[in-house]
């Protein structure tokens, strides 16, 4: 047990609005939206960052793709498309160390990212 909000809000200890759940992957919505949808994808495992999965996270790496793509769905992002972001470190400016997937759309989105 961590006390990461992440980890509290997997289960189920703080609100959050739930798009998709699974066994081991929940999606929901920032709190802080940066585009009209923008949809958090998390593990419910507590893994800090992307370079800390191993070989023993594949299967739920498969998971959490499948839970992108029905969170992708359900928020009407499939015809024209989104953005999936992982920030990794503080260059990238992760804020929360518990793995998750910006999953960004409802809008053209600009290239580069700052
Ligand atoms: P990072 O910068 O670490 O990649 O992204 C963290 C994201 O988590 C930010 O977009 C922020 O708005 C979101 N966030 C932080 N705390 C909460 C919270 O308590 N609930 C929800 N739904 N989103 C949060
Ligand atoms: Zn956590």
């Amino acid at each position: 047990m961590t006390d990461c909000i992440f980890c509290r809000i997997a289960r189920r200890e703080i609100p959050a609005e739930v798009v998709e759940e699974t066994p081991s992957v929940l999606a929901f919505k920032d709190v802080h939206p940066q585009a009209p949808v923008h949809v958090l994808v998390i593990p419910k495992k507590h893994i800090p960052r992307l370079m800390d999965l191993s070989e023993e996270d594949s299967a739920l790496l498969a998971d959490v793709h499948r839970v992108v793509q029905e969170a992708a769905r359900r928020m009407g992002l499939t015809d024209d498309g989104f953005r999936l972001v992982v920030n990794n470190g503080p260059f990238a400016g992760q804020a929360v160390d518990h793995l998750h997937y910006h999953v960004l759309g409802g809008r053209k989105l600009g290239w580069p990212p700052g």
